[in-house]
């Protein structure tokens, strides 16, 4: 009943390492190492491995991965448009799912959704703590049981703001946007009322012994992370990171993964420091970083936004995007949203793992290309990260295209510049020329 952590310190390779060395095309001895190092996490439950769990791994030295946030609110709530959601999200590639709700029946939203998720599941267990209750009145039982309870359902990881401590919310006072994160918030306040140090920073090794025994992976959450970008990389968000640093340690020496959570709001040129610095005091346990959003001038386009940042980010060490729907910062996002929040964020891995180097990435890129250069429409679009959209797109195309020729999956030509003007048809004539 070991943790993967625990499995690969004693030198063993388990099936779910062999599973993540094959997706990966890296040897399996590679990955074991690299989470016996803590540097590498695969988030599958012991019970949700049982059932229909197909295990990924998170590390700098696999591609990078993207998660999708779902869930109801408190104002709209329907388990049937959180499925819809879901699937959406993993048809176009999203790697793991989180469930946020905080609204409707959270027990059954959630057993529903992991019952049909073949991918790692996340959740913030305080959010349910809280349920039905003031968040003055949560204590330690309270949380137990919720952890305990979410963790019996097959939860993959949990997102835990231990790193939230009472010294540092002073801190807060020249902040523009304060605290965003829902945990850090609520967390903040428990801690005012009472007058006392975070409850989840006071119970951590208890929480560990839960992780441990169903191998539920932490992802240390930034709940102080910031929510504008002239918050970024401030004293209170540089406090919590060296509190995540100690966590991490601790959670490891009890035998539990880790994953540190990251920003949030971020200038583009503050990127590199921020992965370089968390890598640094975790000791490279994987980034699972929000965005990074790049300004803040853009609601309605913040997957755009975060995308910018999400590539930089993976670029210098983060390992995990979380994406960002364009709904971000406007209400609950819907199924078109998540689509286009995970797209975002595929665009964004990728481009970082093509800069990386990694094995495949270039690759896929030149065969889409050598398609497009050869005018071979069905491979071009069926390469592409979202072929649904692109067919669409070109045949839409192809129908409005009025006068003349045309254009079709067999042309010679689209209808961007028309037959004459077509470059790639001129280019292949001239490649024909050459070659004779
Ligand atoms: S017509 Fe223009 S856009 Fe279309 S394939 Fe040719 S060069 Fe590309």
């Amino acid at each position: 009943m070991a943790t993967q952590l625990q499995i690969a310190r004693t030198g063993t390779i388990s099936d779910e390492v062999k599973l993540v060395a094959k997706a990966e095309g890296i040897d399996s001895e590679v990955i074991r190492d690299e989470i016996a190092a803590g540097r590498l996490v695969i988030p599958a439950n012991k019970l949700h491995l049982n059932t229909n769990l197909k295990p990924i791994g998170i590390g700098r030295i696999l591609t990078t991965k993207v998660n999708a946030n779902i869930g109801t609110s408190s104002v709209r709530s329907s388990i049937e448009a959180e499925i819809e959601k879901m699937q959406a999200a993993l048809a176009v590639g999203a790697d793991a799912i989180m469930d946020l709700s905080t609204g409707g029946n959270l027990d059954k939203t959630r057993t529903t959704l992991i019952s049909q998720c073949p991918a790692p599941f996340g959740t913030v267990p305080i959010y349910q703590v809280i349920e039905g209750r003031n968040v003055e009145d949560i204590d330690h039982k309270a949380i137990l049981d919720c952890f305990q309870k979410q963790a019996k359902q097959g939860v993959d990881f949990f997102t835990v703001h231990a790193g939230v401590l009472k010294e540092y919310l002073p801190l807060l006072a020249k902040r523009v946007m304060g605290i965003v994160s829902r945990g850090g918030a609520l967390l903040a306040k428990w801690m005012l009322y009472h007058n006392k140090q975070n409850p989840l920073y006071e119970m951590f090794d208890d929480l560990c012994g839960i992780m441990a025994e169903y191998d539920v992976c932490f992802s240390l959450g930034d709940g102080l992370r910031p929510g504008a970008i002239a918050d970024a990389t401030d004293e209170a968000q540089m406090a919590e990171l060296r509190t995540l640093g100690e966590l991490t340690e601790r959670a490891k020496e009890k035998g539990c993964q880790v994953m540190v959570e990251g920003p949030g709001h971020v200038p583009f040129d503050q990127i590199q420091y921020n992965i370089q610095i968390q890598q640094k005091i975790c000791r490279g346990a994987p980034f699972y970083v929000l965005g990074p959003l790049v300004t803040d001038i853009a609601p309605g386009y913040d997957h755009i936004t975060s995308a910018i940042g999400g590539t930089a980010a993976a670029f210098y060490g983060a390992s995990f995007l979380c994406y960002v729907t364009p709904r971000e910062h406007l209400g609950l996002p819907d199924a078109d949203d998540v689509r286009a929040g995970v797209i975002a964020a595929k665009i964004a891995a990728h481009a970082a793992d093509v800069a990386r180097g990694l094995k495949g990435a270039a690759e896929r890129d030149k065969k889409l290309s050598i398609a497009r250069s050869n005018l071979d429409w069905k491979t071009h679009l069926s390469e592409s990260l979202d072929p649904e959209t692109a067919e669409r797109m070109h045949r839409e195309a192809c129908e409005k295209a009025n006068g003349g020729l045309k254009p079709t999956l067999q042309s010679d030509y689209c209808s961007m510049c028309g037959q004459q003007w077509c470059s790639v048809r001129i280019n292949k004539e001239i490649r024909e020329t050459i070659s004779r």
